[in-house]
């Protein structure tokens, strides 16, 4: 299982560096994992598009979504020729993006996109890649992401606050793809984490590696990583950098 990193900036995109996606690759299937800000563009400079298996969202944030609406037109009028993408979301991507087809609505959106909704619990299939997904503590209604494989786990906490389990929906994961905005001293809203906090998230949950994402635009991503590497332990910490490959699982592991 593979985990290439299409952009990571939490909030908004910056010159280099587009919102939150991820492109997870198992065996030939091919998940997009939320779809923010630019990573449309960067998807598409590692892969024709129209072969991606699923697109799924964690929420309707447009750090997270936004690529959607481009996705849409390339879908519907572009090379693909029709072709309707599965989008699994939770409760609110529809009436959320609804109202940028103004009367037409989501039946417009619903020629380009094949809407699945998920909500916690509920287990889906795509390829051979089955994932589960927990409700997060932020304002919209957020699902962290757990994907496995014969190969590997990953989990991916998308947005979230400290109060809710998430070293016990990660339990012994390959990677924890973990969200990292704050940095001590520079803690906002509990809607997010600090890297100190992704880093005791790793630690707890005993993942064999960490990886930042979502880090604030104008923070340095090396003060993160040295927060979270003082709380995770003995645990390997790396950024989520833009174009950045995760080879998760054992059999993968010899490779780096
Ligand atoms: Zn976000
Ligand atoms: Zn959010």
């Amino acid at each position: 299982m593979r985990l290439h990193v299409l952009g990571s900036s939490g909030g908004y995109p910056v010159p280099g560096n587009p919102n939150s996606g991820f492109l997870l690759e198992h065996d030939g299937t091919r998940l997009w994992l939320d779809a923010g800000t630019g990573t449309f563009a960067a998807l598409q400079g590692l892969m024709d598009f129209t072969r991606v298996d699923a697109l799924v969202l964690s929420h309707v944030h447009a750090d997270h979504c936004a690529d959607v609406l481009p996705l849409y037109v390339a879908l519907r009028y572009g090379v693909a020729g029709g072709l309707r993408l599965p989008l699994y979301g939770p409760p609110g991507i529809r009436e959320t993006l609804a109202p940028f087809f103004q009367e037409k609505g989501w039946e417009e959106l619903g020629n380009a996109f094949d809407f699945k909704r998920i909500d916690a619990g509920d287990r889906i299939e795509v390829g051979g890649v089955r994932m589960t997904f927990l409700r997060t503590q932020h304002p919209a209604h957020t699902l962290a992401m757990r994907a496995e494989t014969g190969a590997g786990v990953l989990t991916y906490s998308a947005d979230t606050g400290p109060e809710v389990d998430l070293a016990g929906f990660a339990r012994g994961s390959d990677l924890l793809l973990c969200e990292a905005t704050y940095q001590e001293g520079k803690v906002g809203a509990p809607v997010h984490l600090s890297a100190s906090q992704a880093g005791e998230t790793a630690r707890n949950a005993g993942v064999r590696e960490l990886a930042l994402t979502h880090v604030w635009p104008t923070f340095d991503p090396e003060v993160s990583l040295r927060e979270a590497r003082e709380a995770a332990g003995d645990l390997p910490v790396r950024w989520a950098k833009p174009g950045e490959v995760f080879e998760i699982g054992r059999a993968e592991r010899n490779g780096r």
